[in-house]
């Protein structure tokens, strides 16, 4: 894609998709590098290297794009006034705590909104 605008990508991804019946949609990119898609934090700090996300205030670990994947969905459905699950838009609690500098509890990623494998 070296060399391509964005807007003639755009073009072309939804014109085959429209052949195959696939439908195109967009999504605020803003911030979804930076920002943990399990709590929310959005630091510079929480991006360790082009690979490696990792959130300073809930110590969610994961791969970068991964991370930023999940969070143009929850843009893309928060845009919509729908979460993963269905329903009103809502953000996955803060069940993590640092006490003194050290994590005294660490969320299972599993069981944010944000990892529904449904997307
Ligand atoms: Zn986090």
């Amino acid at each position: 894609m070296h060399g391509w605008s964005f807007e003639r990508f755009q073009v072309f991804l939804g014109y085959k998709c429209a052949l195959l019946g696939i439908q195109v949609v967009y999504a605020d990119a803003r911030y979804t590098s930076q920002k943990c898609s399990y709590c929310g934090h959005t630091s510079k700090a929480n991006r360790k290297s082009q690979s490696a996300f990792e959130c300073q205030w809930c110590d969610l670990s994961l791969n970068a794009d991964l991370n930023a994947a999940r969070n143009l969905k929850n843009n893309y459905l928060a845009a919509r006034g729908t979460s993963p699950r269905g329903g009103l838009p809502v953000r996955a609690p803060i069940v993590s705590a640092k006490y003194q500098g050290e994590t005294v509890f660490t969320p299972d990623p599993s069981l944010a909104l944000e990892t529904s494998p449904r997307f």
